[in-house]
């Protein structure tokens, strides 16, 4: 049996039949035989149960660097941790990603849900995706516009059953630094570098969520739910201080946090699972708590806001069950 436990940020006790590091293609012995499943260090993921099959850890390391005049292009193996780039990067004065600074996990996954935090995308700087499509052996390379980054989303997420495993990501960076302080905590901020950004995002952070080496949590459990104009009016009528964002043509972000303390579930504890005091769209492990009781939490939060303001909550975190990933709603 192979430990999930250093895997799943929830601090699950899981564990898989098997695992294998990968740290080169050459560690894929293909074909794979079912089920299988890649994982980086699971902040995003929530085990329900044991895993009847193999982890495949995406361990394939290296930074290699280039500066051609105007831009640096950056190879990156999936199994590197993004923040531990982000410093490397900053290091040698390359600036883009300090507003991604302190979210956890591998650089291999950063593509999967097209990360984002405060503004900022890792699509925003992906030149291409270096993957194995671990069904035919083939080494595929997917451009930025293959990858169909969107909010949250990409082509991964779009083709799971196309079993892409990243070994590889690239991206390129402008060779001047270009500030993204829309937010709220950076855009009143006298904030003159990319460190003093990282410093500060770090800061705000720290304030907000808990750290996963203490707390066991995956982040944001659920997605920011887009919604149509009509939805907007009709709970701005009620709620009028209520946060709204646009998202596109006739589509709006709202934010789940919000609907989730406003349904009075913000620091609430069900068993052993609960929904963290200071940003309530984190659960979290208060010890000891099986997946059982995380997803039973967050049923209970959909079923809270559903009825409050009518809206569906959709989880962000990937769910994976004795013989793979498992849809919400057949939990
Ligand atoms: P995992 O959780 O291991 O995997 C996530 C998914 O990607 C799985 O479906 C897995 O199969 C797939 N995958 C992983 N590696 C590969 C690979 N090499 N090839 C193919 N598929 C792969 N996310 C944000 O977007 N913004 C945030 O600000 C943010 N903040 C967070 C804060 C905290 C405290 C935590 C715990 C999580 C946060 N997250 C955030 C979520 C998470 O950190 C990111 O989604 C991260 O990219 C996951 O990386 P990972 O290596 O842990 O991936
Ligand atoms: P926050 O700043 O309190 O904002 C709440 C929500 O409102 C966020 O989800 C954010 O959407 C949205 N928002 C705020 N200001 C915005 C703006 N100027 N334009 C568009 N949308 C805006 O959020 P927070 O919880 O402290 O998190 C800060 C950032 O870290 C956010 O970007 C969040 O996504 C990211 N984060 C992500 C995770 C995760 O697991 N995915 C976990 C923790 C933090 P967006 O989410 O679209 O940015």
């Amino acid at each position: 049996m192979f430990s999930l436990l250093p895997y799943n940020t929830f601090g699950l006790e899981v564990q898989a039949d098997a695992g294998v590091v990968v740290r080169s293609r050459h560690d894929l012995q293909l074909p794979l035989a079912d089920p299988y499943l890649i994982i980086g260090r699971g902040s995003d993921v929530l085990f329900t149960d044991d895993f009847a099959g193999t982890a495949l850890i995406a361990g394939v390391r290296g930074i290699e660097v280039q500066h051609t005049g105007r831009s640096f292009e950056v190879r990156v193996g999936a199994g590197e941790i993004l923040d531990e780039l982000i410093v490397t990067l900053l290091q040698q004065g390359i600036t883009g990603l300090e507003n991604l600074s302190a979210i956890p996990g591998t650089v291999g996954a950063a593509p999967i849900q097209n990360i984002g935090a405060y503004g900022v995308e890792i699509g925003d700087y992906i030149t291409s995706v270096e993957a194995v499509d671990l069904r035919s052996g083939q080494y595929v390379i997917l451009s930025r516009e293959e990858c169909c980054f969107g909010y949250r989303d990409s082509y991964f997420k779009q083709h799971k059953e196309e079993k892409l495993f990243v070994l590889y990501v690239n991206l390129s960076f402008p060779d001047r630094f270009i500030p993204h302080l829309t937010y709220q905590g950076l855009k009143d901020k006298e904030l003159k570098d990319a460190q003093a950004v990282r410093a500060e995002v770090m800061a705000l952070r720290a304030r907000k969520l808990p750290d996963p080496r203490f707390v066991g949590n995956a982040g944001s459990f659920f997605k920011n739910p887009v919604v149509d104009k009509n939805t907007v009016e009709r709970l701005r009528a009620q709620w009028p201080d209520m946060p709204v964002f646009t998202a596109g043509k006739d589509r709006y972000k709202l934010a789940a946090g919000w609907l989730i303390d406003k349904a009075d579930c913000r620091g609430i504890t069900h068993g052993h699972a609960g929904t963290w005091e200071h940003q309530a769209l984190v659960l979290v492990n208060r010890g000891q708590a099986k997946p059982h009781e995380i997803v039973s939490l967050g049923k209970y939060i959909c079923t809270e806001v559903a009825h409050k303001f009518g809206v569906e909550l959709v989880p962000e975190v990937r769910l994976y069950g004795r013989y793979g990933e498992v849809e919400w709603n057949s939990l």
